[in-house]
């Protein structure tokens, strides 16, 4: 009898499980999370992989490589470009079956036609056994579409797959109560309940030298996680006998318990995957509870309205003090919500609205915790 109950599983492996030493893609720490992923589909579990390290797999590739080199973004992207097809090699050559390689950018993901796309495309390649790889398409990223680090890429894909668990490869064994470099009395929290400021502040910033994550982008990924009710981990990716814990129902590193309400999936989306195109401000003493009021918001509410967006789009609602109340799919275009919210005749606004229909509807808004 199986000790896991997972169904569908998302594995993240960082840029240095990838190339250790920077020099090419190496498969010294790829063969044991790949036995696991057989061992997994043996089992009957489905599979999604999210690999980073094409920029190191590629930058060996690239004669610039003195002490204290520091590439172009446009180099890293050539690096990437290069990379990428080392590393989907070397995945390729440990599994005798096929997998594919899927490349997103966070302006696939937050167009809500695309994700659903890749979403479609990730279950189709399940069905038929093939193992979906995954990693940013560096080559077309600008700031607006990147994700910026796989850690988060991993959380929004657990999210697309409808995976029951992710579990997130580092360099140490899971989150300690202080920084274990420098405290020797660091100690591993084995299971976090909820994810507050208090577990943030224990993941510090940034500390790999060769991806772009750390442990505050992996705890950004597990609070995503969570909230659509996926089972988090993370583990030391280094070793093996993390991946012989994992199969035999012991928990190796730290776990994050999924929300017992978990959030509605496009309402996850919204919050946690699309970014808002625009927003609009209300005054500081706003106090309609955007979640039961059956008039969410109205045109005589609003102080200003920025950007520019699309009906559909999403838009983020704040005070003018800055306080995020929730993001929300707008049914006005920013042009048509300006003229209405400037109008001085309350009376022809609310006659507009009436016929329009409501800012936002009842069943697309996202309440946030952040203030
Ligand atoms: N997409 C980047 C790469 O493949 C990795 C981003 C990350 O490590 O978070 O090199």
């Amino acid at each position: 009898m199986s000790l896991v109950s997972w169904k569908r599983v998302v594995i993240k492996v960082g840029s240095a499980l990838i190339a250790p030493n920077q020099n090419g893609c190496s498969s010294h720490y790829l063969l044991g999370i790949a036995q696991f992923i057989v061992r997994c589909k043996s089992m009957g579990i489905e599979v999604v992989l999210v690999s980073s390290g094409s920029v190191a797999a590629g930058s060996h590739l690239f004669n610039e490589q003195e002490e204290g080199y520091k590439p172009s973004i446009a180099v890293k992207k050539a690096m990437a470009a290069a990379g990428q097809m080392e590393m989907m090699a070397t995945w390729d050559r440990l599994f005798d079956f096929p997998t594919a390689q899927i490349l997103v950018t966070h302006g696939d993901l937050r167009d809500r036609e695309r994700y659903i796309s890749i979403k479609e495309t990730i279950f189709s390649l399940l069905e038929n056994g093939i193992l979906p790889i995954l990693n940013e398409n560096d080559t077309v990223t600008t700031d607006k579409l990147k994700v910026g680090d796989n850690d988060n890429l991993s959380a929004m894909v657990a999210a697309a797959a409808d995976a029951d668990t992710l579990i997130i490869c580092s360099d140490i064994d899971g989150l300690y109560d202080s920084n274990p470099h420098e405290n020797p009395d660091a100690k591993l929290l084995s299971s976090v309940p909820v994810i507050n400021d208090e577990i943030f502040a224990m993941a510090g910033g940034s500390s790999s030298s060769v991806g772009t994550g750390g442990m505050k982008t992996k705890i950004e990924a597990a609070k995503k996680a969570v909230a659509h009710g996926i089972d988090t981990y993370i583990v030391n990716g280094f070793t093996e006998q993390t991946f012989n814990a994992l199969l035999a129902g012991k928990n190796p590193g730290t776990h994050f318990s999924p929300d017992k309400q978990p959030m509605k999936e496009h309402l996850h989306w919204m919050t946690h995957t699309s970014t808002a195109q625009g927003e609009v401000v209300v005054e500081n003493d706003f106090t309609t509870e955007l979640e039961d009021d059956s008039e969410l918001l109205t045109s005589n509410e609003i102080i200003a309205v920025n950007g520019d967006f699309a009906v559909g789009d999403t838009i983020l609602v704040r005070k003018d003090d800055g306080t995020r109340l929730a993001k929300a799919k707008s049914n006005y275009s920013s042009c048509l919500l300006s003229f209405i919210a400037e109008q001085d005749d309350q009376a022809f606004a609310s006659k507009f609205q009436d016929t329009t229909g409501p800012i936002i509807s009842e069943n697309n808004i996202a309440l946030l915790e952040e203030k």
